[in-house]
């Protein structure tokens, strides 16, 4: 476990025990290999009609403009496992922030995670409500919900997977 002084290891820290604990990559296990084959299906499902409704590129040119709406704290609402499941999706969990005050997995092309947390999927500010209208807002929720559910699905399989470690 990493101890850096008495301090206790952050949650980047503690998925990437994880990690050497579990592996790098999805383990061999059919149950939790269909669990996150069904949950990157949804996340792109959603990630497309994002695009589709515009709302991906309007995020993209906020984010080069302002650093976007990613405030720090956001760091904290992700805990170990989730973090870990963005590991072995590819995402970066370690990089430095890139926006100076703004959230830490905001990159310069945008979230670094793949896999997000609810309400980072679910914040559209009212500009951003505007100009995708009700229809396109309301096909992406529904989207959302899907993702949301096969996540937490994966995660409390992965948590049972873990058990033996984990405290
Ligand atoms: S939700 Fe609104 S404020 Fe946040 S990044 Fe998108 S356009 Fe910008
Ligand atoms: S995790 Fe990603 S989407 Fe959520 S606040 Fe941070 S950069 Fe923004």
């Amino acid at each position: 476990m990493i101890e850096i002084g008495n301090s206790r290891p952050t949650q980047i820290e503690k998925a990437l025990e994880l990690a050497a604990r579990f592996g790098w990559t999805v383990p061999a296990d059919a149950a939790l290999e269909d669990l996150f084959g069904r949950f990157r299906d949804l996340i792109d499902e959603t990630d497309a009609a994002m695009k589709d409704s515009g709302a991906a590129a309007a995020c993209a040119a906020c984010a080069s403009a302002t650093g976007s709406c990613c405030f720090p704290e956001m760091e904290q609402g992700y805990g170990a496992l989730s973090l870990y499941v963005n590991l072995l999706m590819g995402s970066d969990i370690s990089a430095a922030a890139y926006f100076p005050g703004g959230c830490r997995f905001a990159g310069e092309h945008g979230c670094r995670l793949k896999a997000r947390h609810s309400f980072c999927l679910n914040y559209f500010c009212p500009g951003l409500k505007e100009s995708i209208g009700r229809a396109g807002l309301e096909e992406i929720l529904r989207s959302i919900g899907r993702q949301l559910l096969a996540g937490w699905e994966l995660e409390r399989a992965l948590a049972r997977w873990t058990a033996d470690w984990r405290k």
